[in-house]
């Protein structure tokens, strides 16, 4: 029996109420998972990949069957919107595992590989080989999907999966453990450790064959230094500060709402939410009024019509408070919203919009992860790229556009590790395409088939029928040497010369 201390006691954040606690998995359990992971790898990594996806396959049924409850949970543990747990949480892992169950044979398969001419009559492959045992350590704004698609993605390539949820969100840590278990993974492939940042320090130290980690950047450094001592490779999924860019020509109406959608949703607890929106100056006027029309029609709230939840960690609520009083106090311009000091008790942040802000102010430079969305007009293209590129950040942009030959143009321009044109953050939502950062946004990427790769080793192989009973490169070299010069000129010099290559060739083979 565990101590009351030793329960992560849960309230939900958007009404405070009182909803359960969840027992701490203590540091000295850390090598039994381990070692229940290991013996669970070696009939796990066994399985044909068809056999693995079966599983998947009946979780993904499993959790369509129960979407209402789980969304319910989500929602009470983060406090965002019902509408939100659904669509932005649910949605996505079931289209991943959807994705991983319709092309994770063809991904993981022995591939052919192409064979050079030097290497004649041999034969070139690539094979995909679990590594082990995989750790997931996840935050808590999207508490599922961000912890279950790495999770699947780990498993779907062969190896068994400890996740450390946040301990900020431990009810969906507690459910993401029972829809495993419903499933009935074969004992040790799936666990679950319960716990604040001592717990998934524990982990990281317990020697796991791979690190997927997302969460903020300074914990991510963490878990890179302490990955570097054993060489243990990661993904880190980082934080961001997404620029969204409307040019004068855009349809102004839909980067208005699009905005404010980008900004707010998840009460811009969102790596990929816009953080930053910068406006061509000639429609700076009619684009800010219609950006307050927008805001002005949001819905508060914590029912099913509701459109902005609460925030879910309190510690968040501070940053953005500094963020926005640094900015106030040197000029910044309420466009909506409250000053911080006008702020209501509890969860609920105001959508705020802010104005007269410069680039290197906070709200600019440092991810706010709450409900703020600074603007900045801009006067050229040029501009307007150094402008977004501008911050240490890189995960996602968007670039809003009539003309899709600017558009284009821009996009390639960004240092990013996403860009949506005429919408924002959606990219993560196609499983198809890679996902990750550049800069301090992260080291990697997933989704795709990169998505499962990772968690392999990848393994060149090159078979040789057997029959010859030497080869040219091979002992003794007497003679050899003036043949091979002569071979290779012949191939590698401006103008192929077959017949020197030949001639050369069969000259080494007698020897
Ligand atoms: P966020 O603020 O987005 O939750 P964190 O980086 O603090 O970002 O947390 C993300 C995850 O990392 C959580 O599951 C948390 O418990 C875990 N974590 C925090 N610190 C450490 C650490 N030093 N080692 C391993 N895991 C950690």
């Amino acid at each position: 029996m565990h101590s009351v201390q030793e329960k992560l006691q849960v309230y939900a954040p958007a009404t405070g109420k009182y909803l359960g606690a969840i027992e701490e998995t203590p540091a000295e359990l850390v090598g039994d998972f381990y070692q229940r992971g290991r013996n669970a790898f070696e009939a796990w990594s066994q399985l044909s990949v068809r056999e693995r996806l079966q599983y998947l396959r009946k979780l993904k049924e499993y959790m369509a069957d129960h979407m209402e409850d789980i969304a319910r949970i989500i929602s009470d543990d983060t406090g965002k919107v019902m509408t939100e747990a659904l669509v932005a949480d649910i949605m996505p892992t079931l289209d991943a595992i959807s994705h991983i169950c319709s092309h994770g044979e063809k991904i993981l398969r022995r591939q052919k590989a192409g064979t050079p001419l030097l290497l004649i009559g041999k034969k070139s492959f690539i094979e995909y080989m679990p590594r082990g045992v995989v750790l997931v350590i996840s935050p808590w704004n999207y508490p599922l999907q961000l912890a279950v698609v790495p999770m699947v993605s780990a498993l779907a390539a062969g190896n068994s999966v400890i996740l450390k949820p946040s301990e900020v969100t431990p009810l969906v840590g507690k459910c993401i453990e029972e829809l495993f278990d419903k499933i009935g993974f074969p004992k040790g492939t799936v666990q679950v450790a319960h716990g604040g940042k001592e717990v998934g320090a524990a982990f990281t130290a317990g020697k796991p064959d791979y690190i997927f980690f997302t969460g903020s950047v300074r914990t991510g450094k963490i878990i890179q230094e302490a990955a570097a001592k054993e060489l243990i490779p990661t993904t880190l999924e980082l934080g961001g500060k997404d620029p969204m860019i409307v040019f004068a020509d855009a349809n102004l109406k839909r980067a208005a709402k699009g905005a404010v959608w980008a900004a707010f949703t998840n009460s811009g607890q969102v790596c990929m939410s816009a953080e930053r929106l910068y406006i061509e100056r000639s429609v700076y006027k009619e684009f800010m009024k219609l950006l307050r029309t927008e805001v002005a029609g949001l819905k508060m709230g914590t029912d099913e019509n509701s459109d902005i939840g609460s925030m879910t960690f309190p510690g968040q609520i501070q940053i953005v408070r500094e963020q926005l009083e640094e900015a106030l106090s040197r000029g910044a311009l309420l466009e909506t919203g409250k000053r911080p000091e006008e702020w209501e008790e509890g969860m609920f942040l105001p959508p705020t919009v802010v104005t007269n802000v410069s680039q290197d102010m906070k709200i600019i430079q440092e991810e706010a992860f709450g409900p703020i969305l600074p603007v900045i007009p801009f006067d050229t293209e040029e501009e307007a790229i150094a402008l977004a590129n501008g911050t240490e950040y890189g995960l996602n942009a968007s670039v809003w556009s009539m003309d899709m030959t600017k558009a284009r143009r821009v996009a390639s321009r960004l240092v990013s590790g996403a860009v949506v044109i005429n919408d924002a953050i959606i990219t993560v939502a196609n499983h198809g395409l890679p996902f990750g950062g550049a800069k301090q946004s992260g080291i990697g990427r997933y989704h795709g088939d990169a998505g499962l790769r990772i968690f392999c080793h990848e393994k060149a192989i090159i078979e040789d029928s057997g029959k010859k009973v030497n080869e040219i490169q091979w002992y003794p070299y007497e003679g050899k040497y003036p043949l091979f010069l002569k071979l290779f000129k012949s191939y590698f010099q401006r103008k192929r010369n077959w017949t020197e290559f030949g001639r050369n060739y069969l000259k080494l083979l007698k020897k």
